[in-house]
């Protein structure tokens, strides 16, 4: 069956998910973490969304939650016509295969005692992905699409640098042929240069294999550098939502406004106003009433103290929450 390029490929409704902690000895007390609270986008195919925000914002349970890692409390995920939070296990091992991860830290998710080769040959073999004489052939293609050279198959994950070790992590993305991945935090922990070279690597390889990416990131300027649209979360809700170009170049909330003026822009012949953002992330136990930005928001007026402002659709896929607007 032909699909529809103006289909999104993701849609996800209304997403939530709240974590219910108990503190306290000896009498414990509950509270609940809002940490995604009613979240609403789509990734268009071939398309880079980008979800940025401070940490602690719940960008990345967001991810989680798309991928049902982690279980969302509601709401609907849709990779384009299924609804993935209506599937049992089975139905999403099978679709899983299609919406795949890339971690920060792919040290942690690879095995020390094992190769890469052994790493990356397994799922293939348990998913019975081809017939068994091809798998390293197959394998040693992945690496060189991934930059890597063939005699990296029997190195063991301690032999490479931090941006090997990232390919490598790219590569066990793509065993499956995915649609989507989530990219979370992909290239946070590497240096500038080595930034640059994975955010090339996947850049080719979304134009190679029509890929789609949710790139979570606290780092606006890779967010700009990457995606063709962006989310900007705070507190686990979006507080605005739009192009590239009009979230950086005409932020409308007070809060994107700031965190594009904290950071820099790689051109010298703009002239950039560097702003902090005053105070701390509240925290997501007890955030403030009415607008959770309002205590560190130099525009808050009245009614920011004591509602939340509603969501206010703009036009062009343009959307903000704040009570400047509508
Ligand atoms: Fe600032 Fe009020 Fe807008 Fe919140 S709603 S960002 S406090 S102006």
């Amino acid at each position: 069956m032909k699909t529809s390029t103006k289909q999104p490929l993701l849609t996800v409704n209304r997403l939530t998910k709240h974590f219910h902690i108990k503190r306290g000895f000896p009498k414990s007390v509950s509270y609940t973490v809002k940490a995604v609270d009613d979240v609403s986008f789509h990734v268009n195919r071939k398309e880079a969304f980008g979800l940025a925000g401070e940490s602690g914002c719940g960008k990345s349970t967001v991810g989680r939650c798309v991928l049902r890692l982690i279980e969302p409390d509601s709401g609907q995920v849709f990779l384009q016509n299924t609804d993935i939070t209506g599937l049992n296990n089975q139905e999403l091992r099978s679709i899983r295969k299609k919406m795949q991860i890339i971690f920060q830290d792919p040290y942690s998710s690879l095995n020390p005692r094992r190769t890469i080769g052994q790493t990356l040959e397994e799922p293939m073999r348990v998913h019975k992905l081809c017939e068994n004489d091809n798998i390293r052939d197959i394998v040693i293609d992945l690496l060189e699409n991934v930059g890597l050279s063939a005699g990296v198959i029997d190195k063991y994950p301690h032999e490479f640098s931090g941006g090997q070790r990232q390919r490598v992590g790219i590569a066990r993305a793509l065993l499956f042929n995915p649609e989507l991945i989530v990219a979370d935090e992909a290239v946070s922990a590497l240096d500038v240069s080595i930034q640059m070279q994975i955010l090339q690597l996947l850049q080719n390889l979304k134009e190679k294999l029509s890929l789609s990416y949710l790139f979570i990131s606290h780092d606006l300027a890779v967010v700009r550098y990457f995606c063709q649209r962006v989310a900007i979360m705070y507190l686990g809700k979006f507080v605005e939502l739009g192009s590239v170009s009009q979230i950086f170049d005409e932020p409308l909330h007070p809060y994107t406004l700031t965190l594009r003026n904290a950071s820099p822009i790689p051109d010298p012949s703009i002239e950039q106003a560097f702003a902090q953002l005053k105070g701390e992330v509240p925290s997501p136990i007890s955030p403030p009433q009415g607008c959770h930005f309002h205590p560190r928001c130099a525009k808050a007026k009245d009614i920011c103290s004591r509602e939340y402002p509603k969501w206010i659709e703009l036009g062009k896929g343009r959307g903000v929450a704040c009570h400047l607007y509508g």
